[in-house]
C-alpha cells in the first residue's frame, strides 16, 4: 500500500475533485449497501433516536480566514496551499466581529490554510481579546519559521492566543511523509520558540496543544493518558520540548485525503471502517452542534468539513450542480435565531466525525 506523501494542491493539478460536487459523487459511489442502515448517516441519526438534528447553543466561532498556505500536506482537507490565493478580506472580517457580538460563544477559533498568512490575521486577533474572547489560533508550526514571523510566537504569547499546532506524528519519518520532507525539523524549531516565550508550560495562559492524526488509512489513537505521556516523553527527551495536551483526529474522506484513499485503493475499506465505528454516543457532542463555521467568502457553515464539501447553511440541495447559491446565508445577514433555528446538513463524511471515540477540532467526543 503506498504511503501518503506531500502534494501540490487538487485546484493545481486541475484534479476532478477540486470541486466538491465531484467530492460528493465519489463518496456516495462507495458501496455500503451491506453495512448497517446501508451507509445512510441520516439513518444511523433516526436509529440513534435524533429525529431531528439541531445545533445546540453556540459556544465556538470558528473563522476560516483563507486557502492560502505555506505547505500542502496529502491529508489537507481544505485543499490549501502556495498557490490558494482565497484570503478574507477586512470587510468580512469586520462583519465576522459583527456577528460575533450578537452570539455568547466564548471561543473563536481560527483556522485556514495557515492563518496567519492573513494579512488581518493581527487585527482578527487583538479584535477578539478586545472582546474578551479566547482565541485559538491553528497553526501549522512551519509558518512561525518564516522570516516575517519572527516574532508571532512572542505576539501571540502577549495576546494570551492558544496555540494548537498539527503534528501527525513525534517521530521524524511519519511527520515529513504526509506533510512533506523537512517539516519535522521546522516543526521542533517552531516548537522551541513557542517553548522560549512561555508556551507549554502548564501556564492555562499559553497553552500549547499538539494534534496528531493517522498517517494511513486508520482512526484516530484513543487519547488515552498512556499516548499522551508517550509523545510527551519522546519531546522531551529527543529535543527538550514540552507541550501541554495532545488531541487525536481522524482523517475525513474530503479533498485530498479522500484523493489519497481512491488512488491508494483504500476508499472502500476506509468507509466501511468509519460507518462500521460509528458510535452513537458521538452525538451529541459533534462540534456541528455548538460550532458555526465562516468561509474565507463570509459564507456560513455548520463545521469546517461542509465548508470545503460546499454544504452551505441556507442550501439544503443534495444536488450541488443545482444548489443556487444566492440561498447560502453570509456572515453580514448574520441572525442568532436563523442559526439556532437550522437543521445540520449532514452526509456520508459524517461518519469520520462519529467513529471510535469520535473526532472533532477538539479531539475525541466519547469517553
Ligand atoms: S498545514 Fe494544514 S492547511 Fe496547510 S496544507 Fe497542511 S493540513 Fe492543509
Ligand atoms: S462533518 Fe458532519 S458530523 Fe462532522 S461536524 Fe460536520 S456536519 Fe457534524
Amino acid at each position: 500500500m503506498p504511503s501518503p506523501t506531500a502534494t501540490t494542491s487538487l485546484l493545481n493539478r486541475q484534479s476532478a475533485l477540486s470541486i466538491p460536487q465531484k467530492q460528493l459523487e465519489l463518496l456516495a459511489s462507495v458501496d455500503l449497501e451491506r453495512l448497517p442502515a446501508e451507509g445512510s448517516f441520516a439513518q444511523h441519526l433516526r436509529d440513534s433516536g435524533w429525529q431531528e438534528f439541531t445545533p445546540a447553543k453556540l459556544e465556538i466561532f470558528q473563522i476560516n480566514v483563507g486557502k492560502l498556505c505555506n505547505m500542502t500536506c496529502r491529508h489537507c482537507h481544505v485543499d490549501a496551499g502556495p498557490d490558494r490565493r482565497e484570503n478574507m478580506d477586512r470587510q468580512t472580517i469586520d462583519a465576522c466581529l459583527q456577528a460575533l457580538d450578537l452570539t455568547e460563544a466564548h471561543t473563536v477559533d481560527i483556522t485556514g490554510g495557515a492563518p496567519e498568512l492573513n494579512p488581518h490575521f493581527r487585527y482578527l486577533v487583538e479584535q477578539c481579546v478586545v472582546r474578551g474572547k479566547h482565541v485559538i489560533d491553528r497553526c501549522n508550526l512551519t509558518v512561525l519559521m518564516l522570516p516575517t514571523m519572527h516574532d508571532l510566537p512572542e505576539w501571540l504569547a502577549e495576546h494570551g492566543v492558544e496555540i494548537v499546532c498539527s503534528l501527525p506524528h513525534f517521530r521524524q519519518p511519519n511527520t515529513d511523509k504526509q506533510r512533506g520532507d523537512g517539516t519535522f525539523e521546522q516543526s521542533i524549531a517552531a516548537l522551541h520558540r513557542l517553548n522560549a516565550v512561555g508556551y507549554g508550560m502548564g501556564n492555562p495562559k499559553l497553552k500549547l496543544t499538539l494534534v496528531s492524526n493517522p498517517v494511513e488509512a486508520t482512526l484516530s489513537c484513543n487519547q488515552a493518558a498512556i499516548l499522551e505521556q508517550m509523545w510527551k516523553e519522546g519531546l522531551r527527551e529527543n529535543h527538550g520540548i514540552t507541550f501541554d495536551r495532545l488531541i487525536a483526529i481522524n482523517n475525513m474522506p474530503i479533498s485530498r485525503h479522500l484523493e489519497w484513499l481512491e488512488q491508494s485503493g483504500n476508499l472502500q475499506a476506509y468507509m466501511e471502517l468509519l460507518v462500521n465505528s460509528f458510535n452513537p454516543d458521538t452525538i451529541g457532542g459533534l462540534m456541528c452542534r455548538h460550532t458555526l463555521s465562516v468561509s474565507w467568502d463570509g459564507r456560513l457553515f455548520d463545521c469546517d468539513f461542509n465548508q470545503m464539501l460546499d454544504l452551505a447553511i441556507g442550501d439544503n440541495s443534495a444536488d450541488k450542480s443545482t444548489a443556487n447559491a444566492e440561498n447560502h446565508l453570509h456572515i453580514r445577514d448574520f441572525k442568532p435565531q436563523l442559526i439556532a433555528d437550522r437543521q445540520i446538513i449532514t452526509g456520508r463524511h459524517c461518519f469520520g466525525c462519529t467513529a471510535g471515540r469520535g473526532s472533532s477540532c477538539s479531539g475525541a467526543i466519547a469517553d
